[in-house]
């Protein structure tokens, strides 16, 4: 086992998600297609030194990579925008409101001016040397495991085109994925261990289900952030899958205290994660993205009547709900059962009676089921338990009429047609007194046996909360009996 604090592990995810619109500066489809294209241009990219005066890394690399760009494209689904034969057009609204609602789930703070920005891209995969992206919203946070992991910045962007074809000579890109909307979340590097970094890949994308995102393999990319001590920071490119997280960050820890244990420098480099958990060298890690005002497209707006249209239609993310009922004392099978059932909204109305959340939710869910499978009670009878009947019935629990174990008796004559107010009645909890009376009604029935020895104290306590079940608590009979039992034997000897 490694202790991932002592290695000083750091990481960060970072995760691309496609949302389910048109594209992000032009009205074509986000449509990938496998068919001919009926468009071919070919381009070739040149890196030119940017206002400080020194060719990028990465630029650099891929200069002396000297490759011809070829760009397939569709005259039906793609337009002169891909092309960049024509400037973008007004940002699509429907992604920027997606866009904000996640946002809101990320519980970021939206700005409310924003520029789009061009950041260099030298791989050919953007026809404009640049992909444009956004700031959307600010310091959300994520809680996973009741640990904050802190989510900066939260962007809008549009997708770069995919790789078809790549030899010496030429990288074969299709058009019809540049343009197409994508969501960048990337957390703080507040990660410490590889499972932690799973979990919060997990509740990124539970969160992103809840809001219009394309949905199967290649609609979402997960990037990893990672350093040990004395090492490097690596990026790692495109894991596929949450579950691979683990796998990767754990084999990635292995390589870089291999390179230390020799004394070898880890230089900081672009890594891509293959399918196995293991990552292959992709280019050094290029310098700090340079970013430039977009200025075909003007300032957006955030307005507050956007934010507040979103907030009233903000879903709660299940595993929040859970964690909420869990912290009430109600355990996670249940808590996912009052989900199930769609019973959530019944449950926190009921809240306001101000009876243990446990019980409510025994009630509403544990009780149905249980008198439903022991009574072969139909759908139809059950239905006559309404949220009314609960509400009449915990009431009169919560004011001492009835004990706990009396709630399933009266629903149960509920459904078997009894009027709410006469089945309370008969289950009515008993006074002090005359559940003394009852006690030793029943001492007196076995007293043959009590005096003779032939039952023992426990037994005797059984049958007793059995006959009183339901109109006295278990614990009020224990007592009871103890102190009835013991002197009762000993006056009869
Ligand atoms: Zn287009």
């Amino acid at each position: 086992m490694i202790d991932y604090k002592k290695i000083g592990l750091k990481s960060g995810i970072e995760i691309h998600q496609q949302l389910d619109t048109h594209k992000l500066f032009c009205n074509c489809p986000s449509l990938l297609r496998k068919d001919n294209p009926d468009v071919i241009v070919r381009r070739r990219l040149y890196a030119a030194a940017g206002e400080t005066g020194k060719v990028d890394v990465a630029a650099f690399y891929e200069q002396t990579r000297k490759k011809e760009f070829v760009y397939q494209a569709y005259s039906d689904t793609t337009c002169l925008v891909e092309l960049d034969e024509e400037p973008p057009h007004q940002i699509n609204e429907e992604a920027l409101r997606i866009a904000l609602r996640i946002s809101l789930l990320l519980n970021a703070k939206p700005l409310a001016v924003t520029q789009v920005m061009r950041k260099t891209v030298v791989d050919g995969s953007n026809t404009s040397g640049f992909q444009r992206t956004l700031l959307i919203a600010k310091n959300g946070y994520i809680i996973v495991n009741g640990k904050k992991i802190g989510i900066p910045i939260i962007c809008l962007e549009e997708d770069a085109a995919r790789i078809i074809k790549q030899t010496d000579k030429e990288v074969v890109f299709r058009l019809d994925r540049l343009g197409i909307p994508l969501i960048e979340i990337a957390t703080s590097p507040d990660i410490e261990d590889p499972d932690e970094a799973k979990m919060v890949a997990l509740k990124i994308g539970e969160i992103l289900r809840y809001c219009k995102v394309k949905r199967g393999i290649g609609t979402i990319r997960q990037d990893v952030n990672m350093s040990i001590k004395g090492g490097s920071r690596i990026e790692i490119k495109g894991v596929q899958e949450p579950r691979l997280i683990t796998k990767t960050i754990e084999t990635e820890i292995t390589r870089q205290r291999d390179f230390l244990a020799k004394h070898k420098k880890i230089k900081p480099e672009v890594r891509k994660a293959e399918a196995d958990g293991k990552t292959t060298f992709l280019r050094p890690l290029p310098g700090a993205a340079r970013m430039y005002p977009e200025t075909d497209i003007p300032l957006v707006r955030i307005t507050k009547d956007m934010i507040k249209e979103s907030k009233k239609n903000l879903p709660r993310i299940k595993t929040d709900i859970i964690s909420d009922l869990e912290k009430q004392g109600i355990n996670k099978e249940l808590a996912k059962n009052l989900i199930k059932k769609k019973r959530i909204d019944m449950f926190n109305e009921l809240l306001k009676l101000k009876v243990e959340p446990k019980i409510i939710a025994k009630t509403i869910i544990l009780v149905p089921d249980s008198i439903k499978a022991h009574y072969n009670l139909t759908n139809e009878q059950l239905k006559k338990i309404t949220e009314e009947i609960f509400v009449l019935v915990l009431e009169a629990f919560k004011k001492n009429k009835i004990t706990k174990d009396a709630i399933e008796l009266v629903l149960l004559a509920v459904c078997k047609d009894m009027p709410v107010d006469e089945a309370i009645n008969q289950y009515k909890k008993l006074t002090d007194k005359e559940l003394e009376k009852k006690v030793r009604y029943i001492i007196l029935r076995y007293k043959k046996k009590l005096t003779k020895g032939e039952m023992p104290e426990k037994a005797f306590l059984g049958l007793a909360i059995k006959e009183l079940k339901g109109k006295a608590s278990g614990q009020d009979v224990a007592e009871l009996v103890s102190k009835l039992i013991t002197k009762f034997i000993k006056d009869s000897r």
